[in-house]
């Protein structure tokens, strides 16, 4: 136990609730034979609603439209290996990484698709990249002159995509100038220039009027690439925003990220009937007690008792990449929302139960996911916490150990 945990638990005599439970002897029992050390916080993947989230999209989006699977960081937390797998089953034609350590766990995992790492890389990076197969998305022609002679010293050819600057300001060439880096990568011999790629600064709301002239930019570039003769196996300029609501721009390939974890990037981009997450937060109460009016409750006193309270504590926290919020948010609970109270501590979050009476001792509660109708959206806690939904599903960390699930969320 952390010294946090300690200090939020009190070594008081337990409440008449903690003899509601399942009997102690028989929770034990089960822990031993199941083989690996338990903890009553985990997250579930449920591989099946992966599977028909990938259907879904399949059959939304335009048949020759191609998918590239972004599974960077960690696949946003639902490990990249399992996405990653489901993709290649959906017939997505690559995936996408961010850092080359990403790339390279894929290959060693087994890996043989493509697998473009998106971002900008160093020349250190350039050798590892060529040794295990990756594509390299290029935004400079220093780049791809050093990575074009490495590839000519190993006898290989890499492929890469142009990455067009056409107004986030991060990686990649002016849209002005990168025809002409286009003909150039063209000529360098080591370098198969595979495609062309820009990403959109705000796709996923409801004013497109930047994202209409970052594809006005893109097309600038391809027209003046036509007009050379020089053609592209993949033009790919939308993230799952882009995908959703703006058809104009999907060229060939689309590359999703958080569209096949069954969450959209945005509470007004379109919706897929049926979509659905396949990540639920889950953790069991292990003390449940009563407050007497006067009582506090955690760190700092932020709570304290009006009148008699029954509250639960769930074995979780900041330190799990849970927000750390105050007297805000919520889980559920048999079905039903159980009010944080207090302020949530590295391991430990507080809930009332006064209005759940038939919650007991050891019950599941979902951080986040659904339970019974209610549910918890990566959303809601995203606002809770100030953040974006991507923050919260990546931010889940390690420590919380990952469960893949088969059943299905869906009735
Ligand atoms: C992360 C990323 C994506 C995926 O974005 P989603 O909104 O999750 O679909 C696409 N393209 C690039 C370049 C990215 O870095």
């Amino acid at each position: 136990m952390t010294p946090d945990a300690q200090r939020d638990q009190p070594a008081s005599v337990p409440g008449p609730d903690t003899a509601r439970g399942p009997a102690p002897d028989q929770e034990l029992s089960f822990q031993i034979r199941s083989g690996h050390a338990p903890r009553p916080a985990w997250v579930e993947i449920d591989l099946g609603q992966l599977r028909r989230n990938f259907a879904l999209i399949n059959q939304d989006k335009p048949a020759g439209l191609a998918l590239l699977s972004v599974v960077k960081d960690n696949a946003y937390g639902h490990g990249a290996e399992g996405v990653a797998r489901e993709a290649v089953a959906a017939g997505a034609v690559m995936l996408g990484v961010n850092t080359l350590q990403e790339g390279i766990a894929l290959r060693n995992a087994g890996l043989t698709i493509g697998i473009l790492v998106v971002g900008e890389r160093h020349p250190d990076e350039l050798p590892f990249c060529i040794q295990h197969g990756l594509t390299v998305s290029v935004g400079d022609l220093r780049i791809a002159r050093l990575l074009d002679r490495l590839a000519q010293e190993a006898r290989c050819c890499v492929p890469v995509h142009l990455k067009v600057d056409t107004g986030m300001s991060r990686f990649g060439i002016r849209w002005d100038t990168a025809a002409d880096a286009a003909t150039e990568i063209r000529r360098l011999p080591g370098l198969v220039l595979e495609g062309m790629m820009s990403h959109f600064a705000m796709s996923d709301e409801a004013d497109k009027a930047f994202a209409l002239q970052q594809l006005s930019r893109f097309e600038q570039v391809l027209a003046a690439l036509t007009a050379r003769q020089v053609r592209l196996r993949y033009r790919h300029l939308c993230n799952t925003g882009g995908f959703l609501d703006l058809p104009q721009a999907h060229f060939d390939l689309v590359r999703l990220g958080i569209l096949p974890l069954g969450v959209y990037p945005s509470q007004v981009c379109r919706r897929i009937l049926g979509l659905q997450p396949a990540m639920t937060v889950k953790a069991k109460l292990v003390t449940v007690r009563t407050l007497q009016p006067g009582d506090t409750y955690g760190y700092g006193m932020r709570y304290q008792a009006a009148s008699p309270r029954r509250i639960g504590v769930l074995p979780v926290g900041y330190g799990d990449g849970y927000p750390r919020l105050r007297n805000e948010g919520a889980v559920l609970v048999r079905g039903k929302r159980a009010p944080i109270i207090g302020g949530v501590a590295m391991d430990a979050i507080g809930v009332d139960l006064t209005d759940i009476p038939e919650a007991r001792l050891w019950d599941e509660a979902v951080l986040m996911g659904r339970q019974g109708v209610e549910e918890i959206s990566a959303h809601d806690i995203a606002q809770w916490g100030r953040s974006v939904s991507y923050d919260v599903l990546a931010g889940w960390r390690a420590r919380l150990p990952r469960i893949q699930v088969e059943e299905g969320t869906q009735p």
